[in-house]
């Protein structure tokens, strides 16, 4: 059973790794950046609420995100493993995310931390060209990763839950460290 957390600094490669690794694994890549993005695509009620938060890169207030991973991980698929990708961001979530785990009865979780400079994921950023990658909505994300979601390293770290992969190789090389550190 894999239930992972995918953390580190926007455009360090962990929607693309985390999708790899899923689908290597055969359980669900569950991305709450995604999900808010196919909500926002469909004005649903949570996309209409989330919309401003995300195109200028600030966090969507926690209530939201907390809920739409409560209704995820419930579904049938999640029941033989998961990877979270984008959640949580906050010690908050995390908190959060704990509490829910021990309630579903879904622990035993590992973290991984996919790290990268500043310059080598602004320059990835921005070559990706989605919505909120303009320079000036990138530098926000930077900042709110330094600020909200950074301390989680120390969290998980202090909860013997972290593993820590170089994120600064290419997409090929992530994928075997990864694949090495979680024996899979
Ligand atoms: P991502 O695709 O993970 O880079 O997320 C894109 C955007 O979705 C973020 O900049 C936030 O606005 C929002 N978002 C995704 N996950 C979360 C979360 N766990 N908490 C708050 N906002 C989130």
């Amino acid at each position: 059973m894999t239930r992972l957390i995918f953390l580190g600094p926007p455009g360090a490669g962990k929607g693309t790794q985390a999708q790899i690794l899923a689908e290597h694994l055969h359980i669900p890549h569950i991305s709450t950046g995604d999900i808010l993005r196919q909500a926002m695509k469909e004005q649903t009620p949570l996309g209409i609420k989330a919309q401003g938060y995300v195109d200028s890169g600030e966090l969507v207030p926690d209530q939201l995100v907390q809920d739409l991973v409560e209704e995820r991980l419930d579904q049938s698929d999640a029941k033989s493993g998961w990877i979270l990708d984008g959640f949580p961001r906050k010690v908050t979530q995390a908190a959060f995310l704990e509490e829910l785990l021990q309630k579903i009865g879904q622990g035993g979780e590992r973290v991984v931390n996919l790290d990268a400079p500043d310059d080598v994921v602004v320059t990835r950023l921005l070559s990706r060209g989605r919505k909120d990658d303009t320079e000036e909505v990138i530098r926000r994300r930077l900042e709110i990763y330094r600020n909200d979601t950074a301390p989680l390293i120390d969290y998980y770290s202090d909860r013997q839950k972290l593993l820590t992969i170089n994120g600064d190789q290419s997409q090929e090389d992530v994928t075997h460290e990864l694949k090495k550190t979680l024996g899979s």
